[in-house]
């Protein structure tokens, strides 16, 4: 990685060729990736690109280090990962300047995403001093356990969007519980999504050889899901790459955890207060450009409030401001790149010629992608189906509670829906029906505490299957241990 105009102390020159990094790091390597800032289209660093090499050279090293990591006193293991929450606490401006710069975060977003890394790095150094097992009944004279072991090498891919937090939400679990990681971050924010990961660690004194920090890009996570020496893979991502690498975990036999995308609904009764109801619905659309797995991808309306919905819904949009985060204090920062701004570009377009009205927004500058409106959309419209990655609100009317129920579930995706409405028994007996991984009355559709279980059902991946209690389940492995004074005298 070349030199930055961002504040060198917490990633510094050096570390480029550390031992921790088994990537190529420095500027001018061979296949170097260009770190651009999506909002100035400026030039941040270079970062290497790993090859089925070095992912196969790292996922070898990792499972040679990880018997004695898992060996050590488990204070210690909870050691390490309190004092990486210390660093990001000292280091909290730079990590949220670099998440700003490289991901076009707004400051605020960036701030959150740093206190919900830390706040996971904290949660998981409780992890290794949790009960590890259970002791069975068994025959007279046997000492019979069932007990968790970690798996070995967890193997991470995470994608751009929320780039710290959806790499250190399985990272430090899979440490904490006694695994080697390989993480492969998305090389559009290598930085904020490997990069700072590493350099926490290895401040927080994590012994070598334990976590492998390789960018990369689709090459490079197919060479770390068919790895012999990776146990598992932790995926984030679309959900038509997470088809690919579920089918190469199956494959080669490995656990797979599925984080994928969504088409949520915010359900908006006709007796929700207006103010929130609003409020609500331009949070779960807007929120980083719409480029969440949760953002609202459907603002179901019920009719007799539609139009006043409407109406005020398309002037908030046209009040947001959008621009560089890292100059002004903007509500919408720049969409991650061309690719993204051309395939919602393309959505909008698409949605208008099947009948939807555009009433705000729809054009783009660079990659400011104006907060958009498509109103009246109705089932067969791409807008309504597909998942847009970016600041548009499809708003879709209703008459009953069943055709909310019914159009909210009209999807492949499972992720996130919410109710909103004053009598919260109505919500949660609709919210009852809808068949997702997390259900909201009477919030929008974007949250995440990291102590929940998180993730979804059908093209949203395997189920709730990371965070908070479900973190132990899925980062080990069950293990029979029986004990006998002495060994029985078989008949044979
Ligand atoms: P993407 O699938 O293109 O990339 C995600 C990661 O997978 C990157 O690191 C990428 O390099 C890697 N990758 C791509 N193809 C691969 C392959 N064949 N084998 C192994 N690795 C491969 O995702 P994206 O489009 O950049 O990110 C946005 C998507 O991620 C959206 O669909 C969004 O909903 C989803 N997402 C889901 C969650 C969740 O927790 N459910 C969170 C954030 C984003």
């Amino acid at each position: 990685m070349s030199s930055t105009s961002l504040p060198a102390d917490f990633l510094p020159a050096h570390l480029w060729t550390e031992l921790l990094f088994t990537g190529t790091w420095e500027a001018g390597a061979v296949a170097a990736t260009a770190v651009l800032e999506p909002a100035t289209g400026n030039l941040l660093g270079h970062i290497g690109n790993a090859d089925a090499g070095q992912v196969a050279a790292s996922a070898k090293a990792a499972s040679a280090a990880q018997s004695a990591w898992y060996q050590q006193p488990y204070d210690e293991r909870s050691a390490v990962l309190r004092k990486a929450a210390q660093v990001a606490e000292h280091h909290f401006d730079t990590i949220v300047d670099w998440l700003v710069r490289e991901s076009g975060s707004t400051r605020a977003k960036a701030a959150f995403e740093t206190t919900l890394s830390i706040k996971v790095l904290h949660e998981s150094a409780g992890l290794p001093s949790r009960s590890q097992g259970e002791v069975l009944p068994s025959t007279s004279g046997r000492l019979s356990l069932a007990r968790r072991r970690p798996l070995g090498v967890v193997g991470v891919i995470s994608p751009f969007n929320f780039p710290l937090y959806l790499a250190i939400r399985a990272v430090a679990p899979a440490l904490a519980t006694g695994n080697a990681v390989v993480l492969k971050p998305d090389p559009r924010t290598a930085v904020c999504g490997g990069f700072v990961i590493a350099r926490l660690f290895e401040l927080a004194g994590l012994p070598a050889g334990l976590l492998h920090v390789l960018p990369g890009g689709a090459e490079a996570g197919a060479a770390l899901t068919s790895d012999p020496h990776v146990a598992m893979i932790q995926f984030t991502g679309s959900t038509g790459a997470g088809r690919k690498v579920g089918e190469a975990a199956g494959r080669h036999l490995k656990k797979v955890s599925l984080e994928l995308g969504g088409k949520n609904s915010l359900i908006v009764l006709d007796d929700a207060d207006l103010d929130l109801a609003l409020a609500n619905a331009a949070w779960g659309v807007y929120l980083h450009q719409g480029q969440i797995c949760m953002s609202t991808g459907r603002l179901l309306v019920q009719r007799g409030i539609y139009q006043r919905f409407l109406e005020r819904l398309v002037a908030k949009a046209k009040r947001l401001t959008v621009g560089d985060p890292a100059t002004a204090n903007v509500d919408l920062g720049p969409l991650i790149n061309a690719q993204q701004r051309d395939h919602a570009h393309r959505v909008v377009q698409a949605a208008q010629q099947a009948g939807a009205k555009l009433d705000a927004g729809g054009g783009y500058e660079g990659l400011f992608f104006e907060p958009t409106v498509l109103s009246d959309v109705t089932r067969d419209n791409p807008a309504f189906n597909e998942e847009i990655f970016a600041p548009v609100a499809v708003v879709v009317p209703f008459d009953t509670d069943e055709e909310a129920i019914a159009l909210a579930n009209d999807t492949e995706y499972g992720l996130s829906a919410a109710v909103l409405s004053r009598d919260v028994g109505r919500a949660l007996k609709l919210g009852e029906r809808l068949r997702v991984g997390l259900l909201h009355i009477n919030d929008q559709t974007v949250n995440d505490e990291v102590i929940n279980p998180f993730g979804g059902v059908g093209a949203s991946g395997n189920g709730a299957s990371i965070g908070g209690p479900a973190n132990w389940e899925e980062f080990t492995q069950w293990q029979w241990l029986t004990v006998k004074s002495d060994a029985p005298a078989y008949p044979l």
